[in-house]
């Protein structure tokens, strides 16, 4: 648990914190800078955005990871010109080329999970979706089901808000979408912050998704320090233990302090809303490990249960 000064966690989960609370940056010392910190706080898991061979060598990378004791998530979009919810088929036929690239990339660096917005670009889309693109989605997902399953690669559809995509904003878009493209390969990534804006009750969404729940990202509603917005945290944790959760949860936030020129923008960053990446990071922790022990202390009064 590294230096942190929080009691011992009453809890499974794996902890993850997004790699943008620490830089934007490819640059080696970095990265290693930012898993490092992130492991000397207590988290066990780093997020990385839109992993790119190219940019890093994925050798070095996992060799840092294995020496900070972290495990590592990759979350990604499609784009424009290569979106497998595109009518067009050159456009889908591109966007599951980059799809499957997604899926070997992550599975050689022994990731945990591929997540994000694998199933459209990132932005808004200038109308809604066509049904030629939806099946286009449904099709390429039952190719990409499959190489994730011989990969032995989770992968998990992340539901954002109508301003990200238009293609899957609420759980049960995304449940009807899994059965549809019928892989059990894939599972919902939620973020508190899109549910925020999505879904009727975000508590009652958790427990609609209930085990198709693979990956879970906890945001507030401006993306700032955990638990200062808008979002009422208590009942979220209260529903994730509720259908028993015990994939990884993790923290993600984001300042203009911190910037990625290609995110960044995507997800329309436009000011500060923190300066200190440690201290973000810290009260994250403190905040995720607090609210799930609470959790869980109810579940087991509920349930007449000691607990220490
Ligand atoms: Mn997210």
């Amino acid at each position: 648990m590294g230096a942190n000064t929080t009691p011992a966690r009453a809890f499974d989960n794996r902890l993850g914190i997004h790699a943008l609370v620490w830089s934007g940056s490819w640059d080696t010392d970095e990265l290693d800078r930012a898993m490092g910190a992130s492991a000397e706080l207590g988290y066990d898991l780093i997020e990385i955005p839109r992993f790119d061979p190219a940019k890093v060598d994925a050798k070095w990378f996992r060799s840092r990871l294995d020496a900070h004791g972290l495990d590592v998530v990759i979350t990604s979009a499609l784009a424009w010109d290569a979106d497998i919810s595109s009518a067009d088929p050159a456009i889908a036929r591109r966007g599951e080329q980059m799809l499957l690239g997604m899926i070997d990339v992550t599975s050689d660096l022994g990731a945990l999970l591929l997540g994000g917005i694998l199933f459209s670009a990132l932005g808004k889309y200038p109308s809604g979706p066509t049904a030629a693109g939806r099946a286009n989605v449904v099709a390429s997902l039952a190719k990409a089901g499959e190489r994730a399953r011989s990969a032995g690669l989770p992968v998990a559809l992340e539901l954002v808000n109508r301003y990200e995509s238009n293609v899957l904003n609420t759980v049960a878009q995304g449940l009807r979408m899994l059965e549809d493209a019928g892989s059990d390969a894939i599972s919902l990534h939620l973020d508190t912050y899109h549910m925020n804006i999505e879904e009727t009750n975000t508590a009652d969404a958790i427990r609609l998704a209930g085990d198709k729940l693979g990956y879970f990202h906890v945001g507030d509603s401006h993306r700032g320090y955990a638990g200062t917005g808008q979002i009422d945290f208590d009942p979220i944790f209260t529903a994730l233990v509720d259908i028993g959760y015990t994939g990884a949860v993790t923290f993600e936030s984001f300042s203009s302090e911190v910037l990625d020129e290609g995110l960044s923008n995507d997800i329309a960053i436009w000011r500060n809303t923190w300066t200190d990446s440690r201290a973000v990071a810290a009260h994250a922790y403190d905040f995720m490990v607090e609210r799930f022990a609470a959790a869980h202390a109810r579940r087991a009064m509920l349930e007449g249960r000691q607990i220490d």
